[in-house]
């Protein structure tokens, strides 16, 4: 176990920690192209806030985004925080090695799931941030290389439920920024430069002019037939216009409501602006297991690929054909039951016998089946011993009998697929 402890401050020798099993190192900078060997990380008193986000994020967005970052706090003991970190640590990873998780291509929201789970946090709690006007999920913020998104990415992903509404609010369509400004135009020339006041109609003359124009010391009358106008509804109405352009002398009732975006500076028609809508969420119960099935499932065999039984069978079906015509050729089939606790160890002794013409191929229903065009060799005997081992169909290889080209191998072979549940 690793830990750097990130602090100019001088500590004591005198710690008191498992000395066999973790070794604790000082380091005043942390070098993040180094640190794929490091379990945690402890953050001295020294360091203030930006520093801590600094190390978070970064961390976070590694492929060992998973450890645990602790920050010392007044009246701890360094021995306390150290021991409180291996206890962590410990803790997250048994799962962490069991799914392999630092070789697993992990989207940014799988990590934030991966590391919810781990640190047993099932609500995410969006906040607004008034600084930079839009809505985020704090916790989450750190998995992401794109933050405008962030909030979209997490709710549109299949790892979280709706729990509560918690309001909407508009985004730019070009860039996803919520820095949305408002104005009003002039629906005729567009223009920003307006007036608002309230018109009169006078009823004896036509004439439409601003509410002020008409209105004198002790009366409304019309500046132009300078009519006085008492009745409402008989002398004079007031129209609903009570917008005009200083440009273009228009008058009009609504004026145009354009939309600016400030990040990407793009002028958009307010329909055009997404809606959002933001939510607290909370993580579904079956969320790790989908995490933990692809890991299962994503084996990353050097350049073998790992295929779908839908595309697997019809190659081992075209390589039987094949054999009948050509006696020198021969194929081998080894089938392998996986699950959560023996799959990287079958994974660690498929990659340490594979050729780059292998396949493999798997029935998601926790079948491996191993594929050779080649002879099977001294090394592949260590499946057929396996405790895992399902099936062979191939050429003798140290007693395991099953001989190879004749029509009864392409029995043999569905006989295997049938032993295997669900295969088909
Ligand atoms: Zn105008
Ligand atoms: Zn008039
Ligand atoms: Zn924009």
């Amino acid at each position: 176990m690793n830990i750097i402890i990130n602090s100019s401050l001088d500590y004591p020798n005198t710690l008191d920690f498992d000395k066999d099993t973790c070794g604790v190192s000082f380091c005043r900078e942390i070098d993040f192209k180094l640190i794929e060997d490091i379990d945690g990380i402890i953050i001295g008193l020294d360091r203030d806030e930006s520093d801590i986000e600094q190390i978070t994020k970064n961390i976070r967005q590694q492929s060992n985004f998973f450890i645990p970052i602790i920050t010392l706090k007044e009246g701890v003991s360094l021995t306390t925080a150290i021991n409180k970190l291996t206890d962590s640590i410990e803790k997250i990873s048994k799962w962490i090695d069991r799914y392999d998780v630092k070789s697993l291509h992990l989207t940014e929201v799988e990590k934030l799931v991966v590391f919810m789970y781990l640190n047993k946090i099932e609500v995410l709690i969006p906040q607004l941030s008034t600084a930079d006007m839009r809505y985020s999920y704090p916790l989450a913020e750190y998995f992401f290389s794109d933050l405008s998104t962030a909030a979209q990415q997490i709710m549109g992903s299949d790892f979280f439920k709706f729990i509560d509404f918690i309001d909407q609010y508009y985004t730019c369509n070009k860039c996803s920024s919520s820095k949305i400004f408002f104005s009003e135009s002039c629906p005729s020339c567009k223009s920003k430069n307006l007036s608002f006041e309230n018109f009169l109609h006078c009823f004896y003359c036509g004439h439409i002019n601003f509410e002020s124009k008409f209105i004198n010391v002790e009366e409304i009358s019309c500046p132009r037939c300078l009519k006085i106008l008492n009745r409402v509804g008989e002398d004079f109405d007031r129209p609903l216009e009570s917008g005009s352009c200083k440009v273009c002398e228009q008058r009009f009732t609504e004026p145009k409501l354009l939309a600016k975006c400030i990040s990407c500076c793009e002028e958009i028609s307010p329909d055009q602006l997404s809606r959002n809508y933001i939510y607290k969420l909370a993580l579904k119960p079956n969320a790790i297991h989908k995490i933990e099935k692809k890991a299962s499932e994503s084996l990353e065999l050097s350049k073998n690929t790992v295929m779908n039984l839908v595309d697997f069978i019809p190659i081992v079906n075209w390589l039987i054909g094949t054999m009948s015509h050509n006696n020198e050729m021969s194929i081998t089939l080894i089938c392998l039951k996986y699950n959560n606790n023996n799959f990287l160890h079958l994974k660690k002794l498929v990659a340490d016998v594979l050729n780059d013409s292998d396949l493999i191929g798997n029935d998601h229903v926790n079948n491996l089946l191993y594929l050779m065009v080649l002879q099977p060799d001294k090394k592949h005997e260590v499946f057929l011993n396996h405790e895992d081992y399902v099936g062979y169909f191939g050429p003798q290889v140290s007693g395991k009998k099953c001989t190879v080209s004749s029509e009864s191998n392409v029995s043999n072979f569905y006989t295997l697929l049938d032993s295997m549940d669900d295969i088909r």
